[in-house]
């Protein structure tokens, strides 16, 4: 009986989710170009974030956190993320002293990260196939650039863009304006790839699709709430636009 019934129930489910005219499931639109995020989406460093959160912790009392509990706290603007992590307004002088502990201890670990699954592979197959990518990040821009030149990526990329500015913490959206424009492209013509919310909501400012990789620093939870698709790997992620 289950191999009769079994056809027939998938046969009538797919009619369903599959209106006439039809013929893939919701998915991704063919883009030329990925827009991807490095700390957590290229870059596996999250024993890193983690060590450099809980210097922080020390530093202001509080006890250390595990991955997870970061993943849950985790958030832009990062100092409304820290003044819950340790339970107190976050004042300018504070926010200057985190910044510090938080990045000499994650630069300290630099040398114990590695690239995430898929890297470079993934990306070298993309590029073979005629498309572009580029690199945006939130992270200090001239460190960024050392470190995906000691990776040998850099030849990867049309554009890497970090920050440049001295103090982090912001959204990624003005940045990804800013990314596009400089490579003559619109939000239509890439997808981003990152592991934050706060990378979806940049691509929905200027009009990009995204996908999120649940190997960073939030929750699969929390990046379901932002309406686009959440996959595990950079292979699920590309595996996702059309062939
Ligand atoms: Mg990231």
């Amino acid at each position: 009986m289950r191999d009769i019934a079994g056809p027939t129930e998938r046969t009538e489910l797919a009619g369903l989710t599959k209106p006439a005219g039809l013929t893939e499931p919701a998915g991704l639109a063919a883009v030329e170009h990925i827009v991807w995020d490095w700390n957590g989406t290229i870059l596996d460093d999250n024993h890193a974030v983690v060590h450099a959160v809980n210097r922080v912790c020390a530093e202001f009392g509080r006890a250390p956190i595990d991955i997870e509990s970061w993943r849950g706290i985790y958030r832009r603007p990062l100092r409304d993320c820290y003044g819950e992590l340790l339970a107190r307004e976050i004042a300018v002088e504070d926010w200057a002293l985190i910044d510090k502990l938080y990045h000499d201890t994650y630069h300290g670990l630099l040398d114990t990260c590695r690239l995430s699954i898929g890297v470079p592979d993934e990306l070298r197959r993309w590029q073979a196939g005629g498309r572009r990518q580029s690199l945006l990040s939130m992270w200090f821009h001239h460190k960024l650039v050392s470190l995906v030149e000691d990776y040998r990526l850099t030849d990867l990329f049309a554009r890497i863009d970090g920050l440049r500015l001295e103090l982090g913490g912001g959204s990624k959206a003005a940045h990804l304006a800013e990314h596009l424009a400089a490579q003559g492209l619109t939000g239509a013509d890439v997808l981003v790839i990152g592991d934050v919310a706060d990378d979806a909501d940049a691509a929905a400012h200027v009009g990009a699709q995204c996908v999120l990789v649940t190997t960073g620093v939030m929750s699969r939870q929390a990046l379901a709430g932002r309406g686009v698709p959440v996959v595990d790997s950079i292979a699920e992620a590309l595996a996702l636009l059309p062939a």
